[in-house]
């Protein structure tokens, strides 16, 4: 059956894949451009107007909407809001040719970063954002401008600077809790966490609490430099949360102020030319977002190299069990609270037997095989408290806490044992054998205890395994 065949599942999942994008498309569309319209001052245009900023966002994070029928459900779903609330045909068409020719503009400017820099995981990512908005901004008031002009009587000029102004803090507000959205799970994943960590630190919240005294020091003092007020606090909030919250966070600090300078709320001095000095506020609202975006963006690119050097230095990266020191590290804590209760701990050294025959007959790729079925099998017998670690080409250890000596020798036979019948399919012959031999030394934990002497031990009767003919289970002396 053909990809291209009309009647075949793929194409009937398709097909309803596109339907659901034009719908979600359409309504979200709807929706938020009736909110603009039911938001804004009577007898003008919407300043905070959400619909372009959401459009172009869904689309930059999800491409497989950005298809034309989306696009054309978009445009039906502005024209839509637009007619159900009163608006003429010819203006309300004008307005959403405006409207879509931004977003379209932003969304051929999105192809041109990385798609970490979309996620704005990059030091440079803020400030490609910003580039992007100022482009798409000005098509849109080159689109939309003369309609303003026509709709308010004012002069072509004014009408462009105040779509661009308009249509430049919305993007720059809105887009990026939209791009850095990290999913609804993790987000949920996030709250029961945060939650968790407030009932056990309430240094957690203190950022958060700052910036809304710092908002309420605006409405009570006012003057020109509110706008800088939060500024401190929304920094703290960049070092101290994700890279969405932080988002967030000045997404709604620059909403409030978009409301509240206008209606009063937040007194801030005017031009003698209230819309020249409305343009200038919004402006400035969007611009101070900057600052922090930045900052929470390099802090997640800065946490993400660390997690990603802290994942390179604890773990193995062909088999996945802890690197050398990260064993050693972890066995020396694991030891530490069992010398507390005086616990008992075992530790085992395994060793593949003759491993190197095995590279030269049949590859250093097979030789890499073998290693990651070996330790997928040791995982299955572990506990979640004990520890797996590489100490170095085909030698390994186990470290076995509240464990004694002869359970710590069964499970090292019951190891021996999966490995000695498992086999690795081989193209070109029936199959590969391949054995461990192991060591085991156990003792109870003392003050003088390390995982040092526990090896050595151990690694002294993985020896006498090995001269006693490989593929058997030696107990260390105590
Ligand atoms: P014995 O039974 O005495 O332990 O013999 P052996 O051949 O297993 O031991 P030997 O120390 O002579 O050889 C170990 C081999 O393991 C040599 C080395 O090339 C190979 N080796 C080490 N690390 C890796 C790896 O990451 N991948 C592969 N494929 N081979 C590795
Ligand atoms: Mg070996
Ligand atoms: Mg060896």
């Amino acid at each position: 059956m053909s990809v291209t065949d009309a009647n075949s599942p793929l194409a009937a999942s398709l097909a309803s894949q596109r339907v659901r994008g034009m719908a979600i498309v359409g309504g979200v569309i709807f929706a938020a451009a009736l909110f603009g319209i039911l938001t804004r001052p009577v007898g003008f245009l919407a300043s905070f107007w959400p619909a372009n900023a959401i459009l172009l966002g869904m689309m930059v994070r999800n491409p497989r909407y950005a298809r034309p029928e989306a696009w054309a459900a978009a445009f039906l779903g502005y024209i839509a809001a637009d007619l159900v609330t009163g608006g003429s045909w010819h203006i309300t068409l004008w307005l959403t040719i405006a409207n879509m020719a931004g977003s379209v503009t932003g969304y051929f400017c999105f192809q041109f970063v990385t798609d970490k820099d979309r996620r704005l995981r990059h030091a440079i990512s803020v400030l490609y954002l910003f580039g992007i908005c100022c482009v798409l901004a000005l098509v849109s008031a080159l689109v939309g401008g003369g309609a303003v002009a026509v709709l308010f009587d004012r002069d072509l000029t004014q009408g462009v600077v105040f779509w661009w102004v308009t249509e430049l803090a919305n993007n720059l507000i809105i887009l990026p809790p939209i791009l850095t959205f990290p999913g609804f799970r993790m987000v949920a994943s996030n709250l029961s966490s945060a939650s968790a960590m407030s009932r056990a630190n309430v240094v957690h919240w203190l950022p958060c609490l700052a910036l809304i005294l710092s908002v309420m020091a605006g409405v009570l003092i006012g003057g020109a430099g509110t706008l800088a007020f939060p500024m401190p606090a929304l920094l703290w909030c960049a070092l101290s949360y994700s890279l969405f919250t932080t988002s967030v966070q000045t997404m709604l600090l620059c909403i409030w102020l978009l409301i509240a300078i206008p209606a009063g709320i937040v007194a801030i001095p005017t031009l003698p030319d209230l819309i020249n000095s409305l343009d200038s506020i919004r402006l400035g609202i969007a611009l101070t977002a900057l600052g922090p975006l930045t900052v929470a963006s390099i802090n997640s690119a800065r946490r993400d190299l660390i997690d990603r050097l802290t994942q390179l230095a604890t773990y193995d990266m062909l088999t996945g069990a802890l690197s050398r020191s990260a064993f050693f590290e972890r066995g020396q804590d694991r030891l530490g609270e069992l010398v507390q209760t005086r616990g008992n701990i075992a530790v085992m050294m395994l060793d593949l037997d003759h491993f190197k025959h095995i590279n030269d007959r049949h590859g250093h790729a097979v030789g890499d095989a073998v290693l990651k079925e070996f330790c997928a099998l040791v995982s299955t017998h572990l506990r979640a408290r004990d520890l797996f670690g590489r100490l170095g080409g085909e030698e390994f250890a186990v470290l076995l806490p509240a464990t004694d000596l002869i359970e710590a020798t069964a499970l090292a036979e019951r190891i021996r044992v999966a490995v000695d019948e498992a086999v690795i399919a081989m193209a070109s012959s029936p199959h590969l054998d391949f054995s461990v031999s192991v060591g085991v030394s156990a003792c109870r934990a003392e003050l003088d205890t390390t995982i040092d002497t526990m090896l050595v031990k151990a690694d002294h009767a993985l020896y006498e395994a090995k001269a006693g003919g490989r593929n058997q289970v030696r107990v260390g002396s105590s």
